[in-house]
């Protein structure tokens, strides 16, 4: 019984396997030819690897090493070409499959990081049989040949991407099985209790015996609030991910570029202008006590006939529309200005509003966080830094977080998504709990929520969606 889930996700990989992927015209089962991509990043470096999955890779080694290495130990090899000669040398290592990342024989070429050589040694092994990997195939591959779950595949594209430590530690941390293992032991008490209910469903009502039904109700009431905890807890963490969008506006010389300097502060380093293609909207990334956050300038918004500039314009109030929270800069002494209050009024009604004034060295006044109306004012000095700490926490408010809030999970929409529809069914449960068939029915779409985030039922369209988001070579 204890292997039933896994037994049940294989199969269900088997006949996703089976259904194959259209090429050509032609259906190949998804793993079975062999893939080859360059796994580092684009551009010089010490070292370039090129990494190679298939079911069988031994005539390729044979042909770009000459040799046929031991699995699993570094060597030291030519890669060569067609004739024989060395296109570069470095080291080799080869894995016989299921024993490696993507459960298939892999061979990992380490070597020298230039462009050019680097690509000659890929279209090598292309020569040898293998094609172009597509984004994120060879996790794809180890999600098929069931080295990781979804979640944890997912954990992985969200490793690469962290842009915080935090959010690094906490992508690490469902990449090892910690977020799957949560929804696992809920799916796993979902399913002993749909089977103390379905061995019932064959009896008529009245012979049910009391004491099973409140033990179905107990159980039921334990699985509604792990599901909720797990819920809250991929909520807090989802802003790892994403980050807070934040708009920051003023006049000139009211010291937003001084305020974001000093909020970023020691991370200044990490700090980067994100310009456009054009004359977009400058979108910085700070953090605070490990919370990305994206910083929309609206410097730029002045009206304007240039249709290049009118095109940047529009995008940066596309993303002030996707905002979570606007600062907007005024002067300590001198306050909010009629030309502020346009700015205000132009922001978008849900968001979350800032008033910050700055310079408050220049005045007699202490550092203060308050309400006024809609708006919250913090008065601050970004010279001084006294008053930014209050600046910092109502941001962090905003996004939701707790200072230790470490156990989060760094939850994407989709998982948020699934487990609100799987509390939604177990909250329909409860209220049918006295209609057998109904409770019955209502546990099986509860179940079915959370097994899609482990990826036990995925639709090839979601598994397209995911792996297309990855990096080529990963
Ligand atoms: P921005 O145009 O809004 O980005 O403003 P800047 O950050 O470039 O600052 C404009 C001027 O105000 C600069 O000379 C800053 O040194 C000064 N400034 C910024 N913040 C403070 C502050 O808290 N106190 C004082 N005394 N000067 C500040």
């Amino acid at each position: 019984m204890a292997d039933q889930p896994n037994d049940r996700r294989r199969q269900a990989r088997r006949a996703q396997a089976l259904r194959g992927f259209h090429r050509n015209d032609a259906i190949v089962a998804p793993d079975s030819d062999t893939i080859a991509a360059i796994a580092t990043a684009p551009g010089k470096g010490g070292i370039g690897i090129v990494r190679v999955s298939g079911r069988d890779l031994r005539p390729l080694i044979t042909g770009i090493l000459g040799k046929f290495p031991e699995p699993r130990k570094a060597i030291r090899s030519k890669f060569l070409d067609s004739g024989g000669e060395g296109l570069d040398e470095g080291l080799a290592i080869y894995f016989v499959g299921p024993a490696s990342y993507t459960g298939q024989d892999s061979l990992e070429l380490h070597g020298h990081g230039g462009p050019v050589v680097v690509q000659m040694v890929l279209e090598r092994c292309l020569e040898l049989g293998a094609r172009p990997a597509q984004p994120g195939e060879f996790t794809q591959r180890a999600f098929l040949n069931d080295k990781l779950d979804l979640a944890q595949a997912e954990a992985v594209a969200d490793l690469i991407d962290a842009a915080t430590t935090l959010s690094a530690r906490s992508a690490m941390r469902s990449l090892s099985g910690e977020f799957s293992r949560v929804i696992e032991s809920l799916v796993a008490q979902l399913i002993e209790l749909r089977m103390l209910v379905e061995a019932t469903l064959d009896f008529p009502e009245e012979d049910i015996e009391p004491a099973d039904r409140s033990q179905s109700v107990a159980r039921l009431e334990k699985l509604s609030m792990e599901t909720t905890r797990a819920l809250e807890r991929g909520r807090r963490g989802s802003i790892l991910r994403s980050g807070l969008n934040v708009v920051i506006a003023g006049r000139p010389n009211m010291g937003k570029s001084s305020l974001l300097n000093a909020l970023a502060g020691e991370d200044l380093a990490i700090v980067t202008a994100i310009p456009g293609a054009t004359r977009d909207a400058i979108r910085q990334a700070i953090q605070i006590e490990g919370v990305p956050l994206n910083i929309i300038d609206t410097a730029g918004l002045r009206d304007t006939a240039d249709e290049v500039e009118v095109l940047g314009i529009g995008r940066t109030w596309e993303m002030i529309e996707r905002a979570d929270a606007a600062l907007l800069i005024v002067e300590a002494g001198r306050g909010v200005l009629p030309e502020d209050e346009v700015i205000l009024s132009r922001l978008p009604a849900g968001i979350a509003r800032i008033v910050v004034h700055n310079k408050l060295d220049l005045t007699t006044d202490e550092a203060c966080r308050e309400t006024e109306g809609e708006n919250q004012v913090v008065r601050l000095s970004a010279k001084t830094g006294q008053g930014l700490n209050l600046l910092r926490a109502a941001l962090l408010e905003i996004a939701g977080w707790q200072p230790g809030s470490e156990d989060v999970f760094m939850a994407r929409t989709r998982h948020l998504d699934a487990l609100v529809r799987a509390a939604g069914h177990l909250d329909n449960a409860a209220e049918v709990a006295s209609q057998i068939e109904l409770f019955a029915e209502e546990l099986r779409l509860a179940q079915a929520e959370l097994s899609s985030i482990t990826g036990e039922f995925a639709a090839d369209d979601l598994l397209g969606e995911i792996f297309s988001r990855f990096c080529i070579g990963k």
